[in-house]
């Protein structure tokens, strides 16, 4: 069931609290929207469906248009998420890095149209301008009796964020607009792609952050883990126990659907041929993705099972139907 942003922000307190993780996978198709979410039933785990500007522009959704983009992106997602089959998957769409000129607009939408949490990509702003949109995002909320749920962020790819900003930063929001921020995501070490060192990754920065955010607040705040692509099993462990509560994963996603896909075609290049009597169902769209979706999703459950998510689904729902 999509969730809502007061049931998003108690999904993020319960992570916190248990000390667990919930994927955040950058689904770019339907048919990713549609694994991600099978793995997470097979696993009894929440799960957060995000889209950065590029899949909103993308031509399985906006075509140029990221407004029709994400209104197409959340009507198919809160369509299956509803749906009986995944009743009881606890479902959170987020907004991952989204950039440029229109941001403010594209995130208003998100908040109008009922997106469960929310997070811009900050790293083109000065930290006057982060905090001026993070705060004129809760304002608009504010002014429209619109329940919003946030992640703020600070330079997650330029190496381990210094503890003041947390204070100068999520402080700076939290302290005119109490409650609406439930993640902040400050550089631990990680960096967004394929190939980064994952020894740069620092458990004792995330400890850190996390305490002193919650300190701040006065409440549990996660940390959310940008650039997840390259670290290993113990990392993630360690990055869970410290308190991370939301990991963001695309690279790594990219990369087993895309490779996945090649395989199908080379295999069956020969049907590919007008006139072969399996033309149409290797043709058809179902073909490759039924074919990416055997490859993909045990490896969503593995990714699930290693930050901790199993069960959580039921034990979420427990207190917070
Ligand atoms: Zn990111």
């Amino acid at each position: 069931m999509l969730l809502t942003p007061e049931q998003t922000r108690a999904l993020y307190g319960h992570a916190v609290k248990n000390r667990y993780a919930i994927l955040a996978v950058n689904a770019d198709s339907p048919a990713a929207i549609t694994d991600c979410l099978l793995a997470a039933r097979e696993c009894d785990a929440p799960i957060i469906i995000e889209t950065s500007l590029w899949q909103l522009t993308g031509h399985s959704f906006g075509a140029g248009n990221p407004i029709l983009g994400m209104d197409r992106y959340l009507s198919d997602l809160r369509t299956i998420a509803d749906s009986k089959r995944f009743a009881e998957v606890p479902v959170v769409y987020h907004t991952d890095h989204i950039k440029g000129p229109d941001t403010q607009r594209i995130l208003e939408h998100a908040i109008a149209s009922g997106a469960s949490s929310v997070s811009l990509d900050s790293s083109d702003l000065s930290r006057e301008e982060n905090i001026e949109l993070m705060s004129s995002l809760c304002q608009f909320a504010a002014d429209h009796s619109f329940p919003a749920t946030l992640e703020m962020e600070a330079g997650v790819d330029d190496g381990v964020t210094p503890l003041e900003e947390t204070d100068e930063l999520f402080g700076a929001v939290e302290k005119v607009h109490p409650e609406y921020l439930s993640l902040w995501a400050p550089g631990v070490g990680t960096q967004h792609g394929l190939g980064s060192d994952p020894n740069a990754f620092s458990a004792e920065a995330v400890q850190e952050h996390r305490s002193r955010a919650s300190e701040i607040a006065g409440r549990e705040i996660g940390i959310a883990l940008h650039g997840s692509s390259g670290l290993g099993e113990e990392q993630l462990s360690s990055a869970v126990a410290a308190g991370v509560a939301k990991v963001n994963w695309s690279s790594e996603s990219l990369l087993i659907r895309s490779q996945a896909a090649r395989s199908y075609y080379a295999e069956n290049a020969g049907k590919l041929e007008n006139g072969h009597s399996d033309f149409k169902n290797t043709a058809m769209d179902h073909g490759v993705q039924s074919f990416v979706s055997s490859a993909y999703v045990s490896r969503v459950e593995a990714r699930v099972r290693s930050l901790g998510g199993m069960g959580r689904g039921t034990s979420f729902w427990e207190g917070n139907r």
